[in-house]
């Protein structure tokens, strides 16, 4: 039997980088809604891995639309801060998701942690979950990751939340400093969407 392609899809995030990024990476023949369309707020991220967050938002969203809807749940993990702030990501930004507020979090936390930190190198990774429920049924649920490093101080202006911050392996420049069509080749969500794309 044929698969029937999906020609519909909710992008459920309120975030309006993510969602930029995500709608460049869906085939054109998709016509996309994003939750901000519907002015619908995000769902408590009440789950313990990216992977539960990401199914909690694509149920919900799906649920409040009767959309079939396609949503990440993603951060960025420190290794030396044992993996935060992980899901926990978005928090660090405070009520306003202040994203410099954030950045001004890790280099604090990394400062408590080994004063030195800036001698040594501070690997990290972002990573991404992506699942498309419809209503409450799962359909897929994917994970990608990109490894790296965090800079000793924020560099570049493109992208959003750690992009200044973040430097991916065996590259000498941050992700808000690479143009964006550098960075989505390279990233957690674009590895976690080569996974999902089957199943569009
Ligand atoms: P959530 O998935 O909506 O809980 O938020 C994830 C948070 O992780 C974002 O608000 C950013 O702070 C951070 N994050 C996730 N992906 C990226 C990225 O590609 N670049 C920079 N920061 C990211």
């Amino acid at each position: 039997m044929l698969k029937k392609k999906i020609n519909k899809l909710l992008i459920g995030t309120n975030n309006k980088g993510k969602l930029r990024e995500i709608k460049d990476l869906l085939p054109k023949y998709i016509k996309t809604f994003s939750t901000l369309d519907f002015k619908i707020n995000s769902p408590r991220e009440s789950g313990k891995t990216f992977k539960d967050n990401s199914l909690i938002k694509s149920k919900y969203f799906s649920k409040k639309t009767n959309l079939m809807c396609l949503a990440d749940d993603s951060g960025l993990e420190i290794d030396i801060l044992n993996k935060r702030p992980g899901i926990y990501s978005a928090r660090w930004g405070g009520r306003n998701s202040d994203f410099g507020k954030a950045i001004k979090k890790v280099y604090r936390e990394l400062n408590k942690k080994n004063k030195d930190w800036k001698k040594r190198k501070i690997k990290a990774q972002f990573v991404c979950a992506l699942s498309i429920c419809y209503l409450n049924k799962k359909i897929a649920c994917v994970i990608g990751s990109v490894e790296g490093s965090i800079s000793e101080k924020p560099k570049g202006k493109n992208g959003f939340g750690y992009d200044p911050i973040f430097i991916p392996k065996n590259k000498n420049k941050t992700f808000g400093e690479m143009r964006p069509s550098q960075k989505y080749k390279l990233d957690h969500r674009y590895k976690a969407f080569k996974k999902i794309k089957k199943f569009l």
